[in-house]
């Protein structure tokens, strides 16, 4: 008896605790969004130029925006090679790393602080190995890269570069490389959520991978950037850039992929693009008049 009453008091403690640790959480999440609030001219600035947000819900915007607020609060943004940051850039890059972990959660980004913003693409030297083995010094050109348990390295030329429509984006790029790499590999495997099927997972990325290699090992034209054929790590992190910046493109070509993606994500980008172009006629109409009479 003496036991059982120990071990209840034991759980009570540590249920107390857990609640305790909570309310500070929650307490302290509040004060970062209030204390360090992003000004609204920016924000409506940024998010005006960033069409694939466009037909997200207000709900999903002001959750857009507080993971926005978290992140440059927590992260570390220096510009280099001379490169000045002001709140716009700082915003621009930060919206779009929080974009894919609007509905997986702030926590999807922890385990490293630094985002390094160069001011164009940049020149990098690192050692190849071919398929004999053998190594060879290389020089590559990059828009972005994200170092395991490192920083996220960008080009603003890129960044800023308006990607609508061609399924192009760096920050996504670099932050699913981030994604992937959460179960300790970087292979474009990334943990999936309970309920979500493996089997199906890799059959749907499995086979457009293998399509995509054979069509560019063949030379012809491929649907999506043939950069995705390089490995299955930058299909992932490719197809997450055109889930969210095309995914019209995306479903048409491979309708299975973007349903995994939509499952992972636990977004559904084409779905917003369906409610722009559902918009009320009579909701134009009444943004035209105003413009006129102004
Ligand atoms: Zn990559």
């Amino acid at each position: 008896m003496r036991h059982t009453e120990t071990v209840a008091s034991i759980k009570h403690w540590f249920f107390a605790q857990i609640g305790f640790m909570n309310i500070f959480k929650r307490a302290r999440v509040r004060y970062i969004l209030h204390r360090y609030a992003i000004s609204h001219a920016v924000w409506l600035a940024v998010i005006g130029k960033l069409s694939f947000l466009q037909g997200m819900s207000a709900v999903e915007k002001a959750r857009l925006r507080e993971l926005t607020t978290l992140f440059l609060y927590e992260k570390h943004v220096v510009g280099t090679q001379g490169f000045e940051l002001d709140e716009t850039v700082c915003v621009t890059i930060a919206v779009q790393a929080c974009l894919p972990v609007l509905g997986l959660g702030f926590n999807c980004l922890a385990g490293w602080r630094d985002v390094i913003v160069y001011p164009a693409a940049f020149r990098v030297h690192r050692d190849a190995v071919d398929e004999a083995g053998v190594v060879h010094p290389e020089e590559q050109v990059l828009a972005g890269e994200a170092w395991s348990r490192g920083p996220v390295v960008v080009s603003w030329a890129d960044v800023a570069r308006d990607p609508s429509g061609s399924g192009s984006n760096v920050v996504i790029h670099e932050i699913a490389h981030k994604l992937d790499g959460l179960n300790g590999r970087t292979n474009g495997f990334p943990p999936l959520h309970v309920g979500m099927s493996v089997p199906q997972w890799t059959a749907a990325l499995g086979e457009a991978y293998q399509q995509l290699v054979n069509r560019v090992g063949h030379h012809h034209q491929p649907c999506i950037n043939a950069y995705a054929a390089t490995s299955p790590a930058e299909f992932f992190a490719v197809i997450s850039e055109y889930f969210f910046c095309a995914p019209e493109l995306l479903h048409q070509h491979f309708a299975e992929v973007y349903r995994q993606l939509r499952l992972y994500y636990r977004q559904d980008p084409l779905l917003r693009l369906h409610q722009i172009h559902a918009t009320p006629v009579e909701t134009l109409h009444c943004n035209v008049l105003a413009k006129t009479i102004r």
